[in-house]
């Protein structure tokens, strides 16, 4: 048996709860201006680009490539101790935007470009841990 205490649940506010609580419907959702059209991460007030507050979570692809990533070996919450060492990485989403999430892979097919989908661990309906892993893997135990 684990001595690993339960992972931390943040409580996101301001425009990140709204984010977190798309994320929590199952599929990741991306923040987009219906005035202009542009899409943006971290979520907005207001556009950057026109200035526009017309902002609405659309569902996202779920598609990007690896931009870059970290290994951690020292857990910041110590919940995630049971599963050191753990990578993060960020992604560049097809819709160009980038999002940080947890590997679900194995660290040694980390690659910078490659393909990955991402995949949405629901803890409550306000929030949810954003994973990825790469593209054609076999979806195993997180
Ligand atoms: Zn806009």
């Amino acid at each position: 048996m684990s001595n690993t205490p339960p992972r931390m649940i943040p409580d996101p506010d301001g425009r990140n709860a709204d984010f977190y609580r798309h994320l929590a419907t199952g599929q990741l959702h991306i923040q987009h201006c219906e005035t202009c059209g542009s899409v943006h991460h971290p979520p907005r007030f207001s556009c950057p680009s026109c200035g526009g507050e017309k902002l609405i979570f659309r569902p996202s692809s779920g598609e990007g490539r690896i931009f870059s990533w970290t290994v951690n070996h020292r857990p910041v919450d110590p919940g995630w101790a049971d599963r050191l060492p753990y990578a993060i990485v960020v992604v560049e989403m097809n819709e160009g935007v980038r999002l940080v999430g947890a590997w679900a892979g194995e660290l040694d097919s980390l690659a910078l470009d490659q393909p990955v989908r991402a995949e949405v661990e629901k803890v409550d309906e306000h929030f949810a841990f954003l994973w990825f892993r790469g593209e054609g893997s076999d979806a195993k135990g997180r």
